[in-house]
């Protein structure tokens, strides 16, 4: 496999290794827990000095405590460029994220003697909706699944889970970064667009990081045909001969592909044996729009990002071998996710809608873009990751009745709008009390809407500048909301 990532294997087998584990989130909690009872011993280390039973260290100090380590495991907020990452990288110590590490110590599943197998996603945005969009489709086909990584609990303890028959796993770039030896049955890259440039360094580094999900893949790529990034990174991996490379679009597929026609999500990759004569001229229907309008707006009207989530959560379950009714179950039984354009309240003939969980330029231009032109007064800003705002604003203005700007730093945001779209009225939040940052916002915005409009938080930035999660951005946004009402 490729990647900059250095050595791979221990000196010595896991049971004899010195093991450093940096991170002791919930992530690093459960690795830690997993780790103790199979290593030689256990080092965690951990940027939070406060913490009595992990110790900070420096660069120095961490130098000195790998150059008597064998393995390194390392949370994902850990970059190469970390000084602990890094004295490992030097000391030519192995890095493994925590799907490396599940993936080596997964177990057999009970009356089989093979691991469960792994379907997994990756992407700028839209993983966690289809990774739950895949574990409903599975549950409905009667399979015993869980959605993992990032989400519910973590993998690692999914992986020991004799009980299991597939896991759905959501791969972030962070986690695959340092993940060497996976080969899922199928994997999927949703969308590369720019975001943690901070972490990864370049796009192309970004890009490079998420295309590992594709190195030694079983059964099937599954790509975005509308993201030509997508299919180029599956032409660059080294996949299990016989997998092939399987697109989805929104809108007629071709061979081979998933697609949609009229309303109907259809099937042209798994709806036939490859030796079938009529292969090319037949499809399987998986099921209609209708089955995702929970998921739509007030008027059922589904986002297209939404079926893009839905057809690829459907390729990697048809990969697996789900049959279509089950895909259709699936989707039907999935419910809209929290902080997701997620309608809260409609006053004064205005609708406000949470998408707090748009959190960099990408998934906020598709929250955008499901608006009609000029109604919407935009609440964004926040911690923008390296990325610039520049094409969001551009391409999005016009569906903008005006914009409210957020954010510790609002300056960067605030100069896009003035410089791409100076006729758009924009108020500026001052930064100063950050426990009422919101309730100004959402009372600015409140004055220049009109009936008919929506006020959508879709930050285009992380939350942390101002807020301790995206969740809390999202619930305090509600929660003012609420206000207006009484
Ligand atoms: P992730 O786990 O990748 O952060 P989520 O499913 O939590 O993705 O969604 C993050 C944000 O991206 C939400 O605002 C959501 O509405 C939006 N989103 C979901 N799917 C897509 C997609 N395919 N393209 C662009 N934005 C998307």
């Amino acid at each position: 496999m490729t990647g900059s990532a250095g050595a791979v294997e221990p000196r010595v087998p896991l049971a004899e290794a010195r093991v450093v584990l940096a991170g002791l989130g919930v992530t690093g909690r459960a690795l830690q827990r997993v780790l103790t009872p199979r290593v030689a011993s256990l080092i965690t280390v951990d940027d939070k000095a406060d913490d009595a039973d992990h110790s900070q260290l420096d660069a120095d100090a961490a130098a000195a405590v790998l150059t008597r380590a064998d393995l390194l495991v390392a949370s994902p907020g850990f970059a190469p460029h970390h000084p602990v990452v890094a004295a490992a990288l030097d000391a030519g110590v192995p890095v493994w994220s925590e799907i490396e590490l599940a993936w080596r110590l997964r177990v057999d599943r009970l009356g089989s003697d093979a691991p469960a197998p792994w379907l997994g996603i990756t992407g700028s945005n839209g993983k966690t909706t289809t990774v739950e969009m895949l574990a409903a489709i599975l549950r409905a086909a009667g399979l015993r699944t869980a959605a993992v990584g990032n989400v519910g609990r973590p993998l690692v303890e999914a992986a020991l889970d004799p009980t299991l028959d597939v896991l759905a796993v959501e791969l972030s770039s962070f986690q695959l970064h340092f993940t060497h030896t996976i080969s899922l049955q199928a994997g999927a890259v949703l969308n590369v667009a720019p975001d943690h440039l901070d972490w990864h360094g370049t796009i192309e580094a970004y890009a490079r990081d998420k295309g590992r999900i594709y190195e030694n893949v079983q059964v099937a790529c599954v790509y975005n045909v509308a993201d030509p990034k997508t299919e180029e990174l599956v032409r660059e991996a080294d996949v299990v001969e016989g997998a092939r490379a399987v697109g989805f679009v929104v809108g007629t597929p071709g061979p081979g592909d998933l697609g949609l026609v009229d309303d109907v999500l259809v099937d042209r990759a798994f709806h036939a044996a490859d030796d079938d004569p009529d292969r090319r001229k037949s499809a399987a229907e998986l099921g209609t729009l209708e089955d995702l309008k929970q998921l739509g707006d007030h008027n059922g009207v589904v986002p297209t990002h939404i079926v893009a989530d839905a057809l690829a959560a459907a390729a990697l379950a048809r990969a697996h071998g789900v049959p279509a009714a089950a895909v259709r179950d699936g989707l039907r039984s999935f419910g809209p996710s929290e902080h997701r354009i997620q309608r809260v309240a409609e006053v004064d003939g205005v609708t406000y809608v949470n998408d707090s969980k748009a959190t960099n330029t990408h998934s906020a231009a598709a929250s955008l873009a499901g608006f009609a032109h000029g109604t919407v007064v935009w609440i964004a800003g926040g911690l923008s990751k390296g990325a610039t705002f520049d094409e969001l604003v551009s391409s999005r203005a016009d569906r903008m009745r005006a914009a409210v700007v957020i954010g510790a730093d609002p300056g960067p945001l605030a100069d896009t709008l003035a410089r791409h779209a100076p006729q758009i009225p924009v108020v500026v939040i001052d930064p100063g009390d950050t426990e009422t940052v919101m309730r100004r916002a959402v009372a600015a915005a409140r004055d220049l809407a009109q009936p008919g409009d929506t006020v959508l938080l879709a930050p285009a930035g992380a939350s942390q500048d101002q807020f301790v999660s995206y969740a809390q951005r999202g619930e305090e946004f509600a929660r003012v909301v609420g206000e207006l009402t009484v």
